[in-house]
């Protein structure tokens, strides 16, 4: 069970990326599955290169694209697990109507996103999760937009698994990405994953001190989601740990009519000549 393969990842000394990297095999390799039953698709962005760097099935779609790939994926073969991988820029901006209906839709794919509030790969511009204020070479003057409450969003758009983790918080990301794997249906773990190249405010300092974390807060229930909700608000969305989790609600692949037989990919699909004419025959 070694997720690691020969290939040398080409982040920057210090990213918070590799510790993603490292959590996903870990906690891959401690649900008990082998290589052969994992596919991790991204999208493009530093953290999309991760599909490349896992000894599993990978996929390295296109920008925004992660999730729709992902979840063709799932429906094609429930027997993988899968999991969408990719940053802030990938999932928030131009792949957050994806991101949104695939919270709604609950097919069971774990997506992390590696959440720097930065475009790392082109050096370094302002993104959806950046603070009002941040300035970057897009925005010399300081965002003048708001930052996506992504948690908050993810909660009203009937996600059922909600985490937050801090990339150098390895134990603990690992047990939620078993969580998230665990869970049936759509789970979405963001992972405050610090770019030492290109945010020198959301720094790795920074995040020990603002971050907070939700086992330090008395009678925090992840179940009740009106909870969630305000323990979010009044802490701008800064947490880490388990925000919200529902398994009771059935995921999309357990609810689709004529979806409980083997895997699509494992079916023999091939239509019989008098089947076709049969169809043929009624849509005439
Ligand atoms: Fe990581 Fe930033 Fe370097 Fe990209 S530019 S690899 S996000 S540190």
């Amino acid at each position: 069970k070694d997720f690691r393969n020969q290939v040398k990842p080409n982040w920057c000394p210090g990213c918070g990326d590799f510790s993603v990297q490292a959590a996903i095999q870990r906690a891959a390799a401690n649900v008990g599955l082998e290589p052969d039953d994992l596919a991790v698709v991204s999208g493009i962005g530093c953290s999309g290169r991760i599909s490349g760097y896992i000894n599993a099935y990978g996929f390295h779609g296109i920008h925004g694209r992660s999730l729709p790939i992902a979840q063709g994926v799932k429906m094609a073969n429930r027997d993988l697990t899968v999991i969408a991988s990719g940053g802030d820029g990938d999932g928030f901006a131009i792949g957050m109507g994806h991101t949104i209906h695939a919270m709604r839709r609950n097919i069971d794919v774990t997506y992390i996103v590696m959440d720097n509030q930065i475009y790392g790969l082109t050096k370094g511009q302002t993104s959806p999760t950046s603070a009002e204020g941040f300035k970057t070479k897009s925005t010399p003057s300081g965002s003048i937009e708001s930052s996506l409450s992504i948690m908050e969003l993810a909660l009203s758009s009937g996600c059922g698994f909600l985490a937050q983790s801090f990339s150098t918080d390895l134990k603990d990301l690992v047990a939620i990405i078993e969580q998230g794997i665990e869970h049936k249906g759509f789970s979405l773990i963001n992972v405050f994953s610090p770019c030492v190249t290109f945010n020198k405010v959301n720094t790795y300092d920074w995040f020990k001190q603002n971050l907070v974390s939700l086992s330090d807060i008395e009678g925090y229930d992840p179940t009740n989601r009106m909870m969630a909700m305000q323990t979010l608000m009044e802490h701008d969305g800064l947490v880490k740990g388990l925000i919200y989790h529902n398994p009771t609600r059935p995921s999309y692949q357990e609810s689709v009519r004529g979806y409980s037989g083997e895997a699509l990919s494992k079916q023999n699909l091939t239509l019989p000549e008098e089947k076709f004419q049969e169809l043929m025959t009624e849509f005439m």
